[in-house]
């Protein structure tokens, strides 16, 4: 942890934009390093990020709900082993008062725009508040990118949506005042959140049509209420962390699965497929349950309620890309399939990394157009030309195997040492492009060795090639490389 400041330092002035687990954490971090002078801003009316947007039926989380969650923030109350979205909205929800951050957060405060000063060394931020449409211009000599990667939900432009006559959103916009009962409801979309909500909805619905482009991997999810005694004894601080660490621990060896052609992946794969063979059957074809690309390529799914919904007789699975929306219909392979209401599950704008802000760093350079092949920074924090941004969860910091609460603790770390190493007016740090591009070389050669480079479809990629959103080691070997700032990397400019 960065030392405290000493009484009489100037510390710098931090903006943090977004409320998510990287925001609060942030915020958290710098309060109990003595750094005060930091505002947080969130367009929103309360604070959660996409824990708060993602209110979708049956939302929870598939990493377990004792690590998932601060460190520095414990949250011994947890009922269940794997969190659900209420628990976990309660629980960020109450680390503003825990950690005394909440006077600097700003809500209904949206970040438009920031913009280097080459001049003064400061960044000014164009700030709407979205309670009464006023807009200022707030400087600071710091800012913290918390937005995460699965900030705006993606709506495919399907020909002929316009025209659909029903109710139609999204699973991270969910309708609440749509009541689901006795609709026949088409989902566009399965993956990570559909796997999810269609259960929870399949009874109230009157029928379901699911309309899917690849199948998942979904495996048995291990949850279950957390005893009594089990409670108890995770107030322990010592037995907490070494049921935290055991998590972890197990969570890392996954990453083992993600290399292409390793025993792990070849164990695994073996595996699936002698499940997935069992639920094939007079209702499930081959192709609506068994992937046509390697075990890991997508996230590995876990639910114990997936395969009995697919079963019911009221819900039907469509395979193949959807053609055209018509009034009351989905259209796949020149067929209608009538629906009155549809829900999205087509999952986020993710490689959109920091949109739909307009950043502009040193000498005016566009963020977004020195991005346009692609997202990338060093150790996925900071970008060269643009001084004292620290990005959290940025390019290449997503995970396939662990929590990416741990990523964003490392994350947070860094960017307090840097912010840190500010306090007493120090001229502004930007990571050199040299430093950055070998950081890159070596995440893309890694990246190389895993099943998203070489056995999966495109998803993964930029048009040119690159992937841009995952981390290409285990998490450990993050931790490696970011346990501190090398100094040499940067620039004082
Ligand atoms: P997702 O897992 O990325 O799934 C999106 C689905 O939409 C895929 O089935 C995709 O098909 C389909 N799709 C996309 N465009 C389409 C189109 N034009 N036509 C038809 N289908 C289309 O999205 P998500 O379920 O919203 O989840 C997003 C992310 O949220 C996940 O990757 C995960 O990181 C996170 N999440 C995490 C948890 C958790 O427990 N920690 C839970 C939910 C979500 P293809 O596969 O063919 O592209």
């Amino acid at each position: 942890m960065a030392p405290p400041v000493r009484p009489g330092q100037t510390t710098p002035r931090v903006a943090i934009i977004g409320t998510g687990f990287g925001g609060l954490g942030m915020a958290a971090r710098l309060r109990q390093a003595g750094i005060d002078t930091f505002t947080v801003f969130e367009k929103a009316d309360s604070v959660g990020g996409t824990w708060r947007d993602n209110s979708y039926p049956g939302a929870a989380c598939d990493v377990p709900s004792h690590l998932y969650s601060l460190s520095f923030v414990p949250n011994p109350a947890w009922t269940r082993k794997f969190p659900t979205q209420p628990e976990i909205r309660r629980y960020l929800d109450s680390i503003p008062a825990r950690t005394g951050i909440t006077d600097h957060i700003r809500l209904g405060a949206e970040v438009k725009a920031m913009h280097y000063d080459d001049d003064t060394k400061t960044w000014h931020l164009t700030v709407t508040d979205l309670h009464n449409g006023t807009q200022t211009t707030e400087t600071f000599d710091a800012v913290v990118a918390a937005t995460g990667q699965l900030n705006r939900p993606h709506i495919p432009a399907l020909d002929g949506l316009d025209t659909f006559e029903g109710p139609v959103f999204h699973s991270a916009r969910w309708d609440h005042d749509v009541d689901l009962t006795g609709r026949h409801v088409g989902v566009v979309g399965i993956g990570a959140s559909a796997i999810q909500f269609v259960p929870a909805i399949a009874e109230a619905a009157a029928s379901l049509t699911l309309f899917q482009r690849s199948a998942n991997y979904v495996a048995p999810k291990a949850d279950a209420p957390l005893s009594a005694r089990a409670r108890r004894l995770l107030h322990v601080d010592a037995f907490r962390k070494a049921y935290r660490f055991s998590i972890w621990a197990r969570f890392e060896a996954r990453f083992m699965a993600l290399r292409d052609g390793s025993v792990l992946n070849k164990m695994g794969q073996n595996l699936f497929d002698k499940g997935l063979a069992k639920a094939v059957g007079p209702k499930l074809t081959r192709e609506m349950v068994v992937p046509d690309y390697t075990l890991g390529c997508k996230r590995i799914l876990i639910a114990n309620d997936w395969y009995p919904t697919l079963m019911r007789p009221d819900v039907e699975v469509v395979c193949g890309g959807v053609e055209r929306i018509e009034p009351d219909a989905v259209v796949v392979d020149g067929v209608a399939h009538p629906v009155d209401t549809l829900v999205f599950g087509t999952g986020f704008e993710s490689t959109g990394f920091l949109m739909p802000m307009t950043v502009t760093g040193r000498h005016g350079i566009d963020l977004h157009q020195s991005w346009a092949d692609g997202a990338e920074a060093h150790h996925g924090i900071t970008v060269s030309g643009f001084p004292n941004l620290f990005v959290l969860y940025g390019p290449n910091t997503n995970l396939g195997h662990n929590s990416i609460i741990f990523m964003l603790e490392r994350q947070i770390t860094y960017a307090l040492t840097c912010i840190r190493s500010l306090v007493g007016d120090r001229r502004p740090l930007d990571v050199r492009p040299g430093a950055q591009a070998a950081s890159n070389r070596r995440v893309q050669r890694d990246l190389g060795r895993t099943v998203w480079a070489t056995s999966c479809h495109s998803w993964y990629k930029t048009a040119t090639g690159r992937i841009t959103n995952n981390w290409s080691g285990t998490t450990l070997d993050y931790w490696r490389r970011t346990w501190r700032p090398r100094w040499s990397d940067f620039d004082r400019v």
